[in-house]
């Protein structure tokens, strides 16, 4: 358990003394969430707390495909409402954190298996500042995303985003964000789209993947698909679910993994968020 005395030191900024940044996943679910005040954007924040103040995030949202990998680069990353239907205020959103060149820099320093790329037409996705306008409301921490490479397979991304753990040395925070359990066809809202409701197999599939991660089984995690139909279902597209590989990848054999917010919503969505280290 984390005492209150740690708790002060935690919520300081980050120094080079340090123990390694932790790493998160947050199931971010509906875009609405990033102008909601409920359980899940409570749940982000609380978590929050043991978490020491980053000197940059590194942001892998399951929002950014492209074919290669690739940073953003800019001084100040536009605020991207990469969604249809949504009300007015959600559009209004801005989240003006400033990027960092030497965060993009040092990660494609890093990243030794593949070329990554400096982009310019990128900026923050909903994945990214959804999240984020609840964790740093000040916008006042540096923020680069990392482009998830729709060409490659899980096994791919598993070794590659390995390849990062020592920003976390840095006083780097990594942050996938995504949902382990995400399939629109299979959608069934009751209530809001946040009432816990979940299918059988989304409930099976979440407590599979917890099982999988305490155990620290990254080879059925990479090769979910062949796990069982239930994790099938989880991730038809690998877009939401890679974010998650990402953090997994990053644990060390000894480090910790708490889950929070675990929860099935939306008949087939997971907001089971998790904190390594
Ligand atoms: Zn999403």
């Amino acid at each position: 358990m984390t005492t209150l005395g740690s708790f002060q030191h935690l919520t300081a900024n980050w120094k080079a003394q340090d123990v390694p940044m932790p790493v998160l996943f947050i199931g971010h679910g509906s875009p609405m969430n990033a102008i909601e005040d409920n359980e899940f954007t409570r749940g982000w924040k609380n978590m929050l707390m043991y978490v020491p103040k980053p000197k940059a995030i590194l942001m892998v949202s399951a929002h950014w495909e492209t074919k290669g990998t690739f940073v953003t680069a800019l001084q100040k990353p536009q605020t991207i409402h990469d969604f249809g239907g949504f009300p007015q205020k959600l559009f209004e959103v801005q989240y003006p954190a400033n990027g960092s060149t030497w965060l993009a820099e040092e990660t494609q320093r890093v990243i030794q298996s593949a070329p990554v790329g400096l982009d310019t037409t990128w900026g923050l996705d909903h994945g990214a500042w959804s999240v984020l306008r609840h964790l740093y409301p000040e916008a006042d921490v540096p923020v680069v995303q990392l482009s998830l490479d729709y060409t490659k397979n899980t096994a791919y991304h598993y070794d590659l985003a390995k390849q990062l753990q020592g920003l976390r040395q840095k006083g780097v925070l990594i942050i996938g964000s995504g949902n382990m359990v995400h399939n629109f066809q299979y959608a069934q809202i009751r209530g809001d789209f946040n009432t816990h409701f979940g299918h059988d197999w989304a409930i099976e599939a979440n407590e599979s993947f917890k099982k999988l991660i305490l155990e620290n089984n990254y080879k059925d995690l990479i090769d979910f698909e062949k796990y069982s139909t239930a994790l099938r279902l989880a991730a038809p597209t690998p877009d939401h679910y890679l974010p998650m590989l990402y953090a997994i990848a990053l644990r060390e054999s000894k480090e910790n993994v708490a889950f929070f917010n675990d929860a099935v919503i939306g008949g087939s969505f997971s907001m089971t968020s998790l904190k390594i280290g």
